[in-house]
């Protein structure tokens, strides 16, 4: 039996060599390997894929994310509320500069930010909530806006697992204050190394982040502010221009995925199959069961034996992760949270996942969960 890997680049880049490589070659032979029309071009790109009029490219999601608060005044003294079902770096940027972090329970069948939660955790302190679309499935942002509105609150998009993804027709990372992507390889839009951008309708914010993102100068050798350096590549902005117009098919192939998942699992007894939430369309990042009779490693176990990777996102929350011990978390507080922490398995999802291979995956599933193992 073949075995399933949790993803596959080389099939993808595979499909596109022939593209990438020409363009890969044409930056080799520019000589501009730092900014550039390369960097241009793909900043245009995807604003225009967003219909969104800013887009300023850094280096990773994790820079966006810290460019961001930076750019809103983020700091020392405030509040930023957000989930603690993510990866580490949407908390990790609000304490690098400074501010703190307000974990919020999350609803167990988005994965998402409670909505309820939220309101109840705002403090004259609050300054912003950082909303993930974790997984590629957007959270309610009409709700989301109307909450940040009430309380005078900046919105932050997390959609660094979201590219493409959509809530009421409208792309994510658009409708708040400020949407930060990441180009990481294995994301829905992947570079061949690090990457990521910032986009905004706020043309005044987008200036300020391409300040503190080029080590606070408004001229050259002329500083302002303490900023950083944080730079796409013009490699991976000329291998992003070629991937970007197959973001869309490679989403639908996902969401064909998803669908056939939903056909197969739903009816099996101790799995719970994830659901696009109405209104929103999910790109899905990864397709994560809740494994609700069983332990969750033990299935897992079982896959490993017949060839099939699946993987644990994520396996502890972020209020109880030990550089948070400070921030006075306890165990028991986030019920939701920590059940789901204990449940969640990702099964292979990617575009170049053929039927056959997830018929594998079910099969596998199946057997695991109704033989002893
Ligand atoms: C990947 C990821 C990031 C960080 O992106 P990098 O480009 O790896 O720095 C931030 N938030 C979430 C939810 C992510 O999945």
């Amino acid at each position: 039996m073949k075995k399933i890997p949790p993803l596959d680049l080389t099939r993808q880049y595979g499909a596109i060599a022939t593209q990438i490589n020409a363009a890969v070659a044409e930056v080799l032979a520019s000589g501009r390997y730092i900014g550039g029309s390369a960097v241009d071009e793909f900043e245009e790109q995807f604003a225009a894929y967003l219909d969104t009029p800013h887009c300023v490219s850094c280096n990773s999601g994790t820079d966006a994310l810290f460019l961001a608060l930076r750019a809103f005044d983020i700091g020392p003294g405030h509040e930023v509320i957000t989930t603690p079902f993510t990866f580490f770096a949407t908390a990790e940027t609000i304490s690098a500069v400074g501010a703190r972090p307000v974990f919020v329970d999350i609803y167990p069948q988005t994965f998402n930010l409670d909505l309820d939660g939220i309101e109840k955790a705002i403090t004259p302190q609050t300054r912003a909530i950082i909303a993930v679309h974790i997984f590629g499935q957007p959270m309610d942002m009409t709700r989301l806006m109307a909450i940040a509105r009430r309380h005078n609150l900046i919105v932050i998009e997390d959609c660094a697992q979201a590219a493409g993804a959509e809530w009421a027709a409208e792309k994510l990372g658009t409708i708040g204050h400020a949407g930060c992507f990441s180009f990481f390889p294995t994301k829905n839009l992947g570079a061949f190394g690090d990457g990521g951008a910032l986009v905004t309708k706020d043309e005044a914010i987008a200036s300020r982040v391409r300040r503190l993102k080029n080590h606070g100068q408004s001229g050259k050798y002329y500083s302002e502010q303490i900023g950083i350096n944080s730079r796409l590549d013009a490699l991976q902005a000329a291998i992003l221009s070629v991937k970007l117009p197959f973001l869309d098919p490679w989403n639908d192939r996902r969401r064909a995925l998803a669908d056939r998942y939903y056909q197969f699992l739903s009816e099996l007894p101790g799995v719970i199959p994830p659901r696009e939430l109405l209104g929103g369309r999910c790109v899905w990042h990864q397709y994560t069961i809740q494994v609700s009779d069983r332990p969750r490693d033990e299935v897992a176990e079982g896959l490993q034996k017949r060839g099939i990777a699946s993987m644990v996102y994520y396996p502890v929350s972020l209020h109880l992760q030990p550089v948070y011990q400070s921030l006075g978390y306890r165990s028991g507080q986030f019920p939701a949270v920590e059940k789901i922490c204990d449940r969640v398995l990702s099964l292979p999802i990617f575009p170049e996942l053929s039927d056959l291979e997830q018929e594998q995956v079910v099969r596998g599933l199946k057997d695991c969960l109704t033989k002893e193992f």
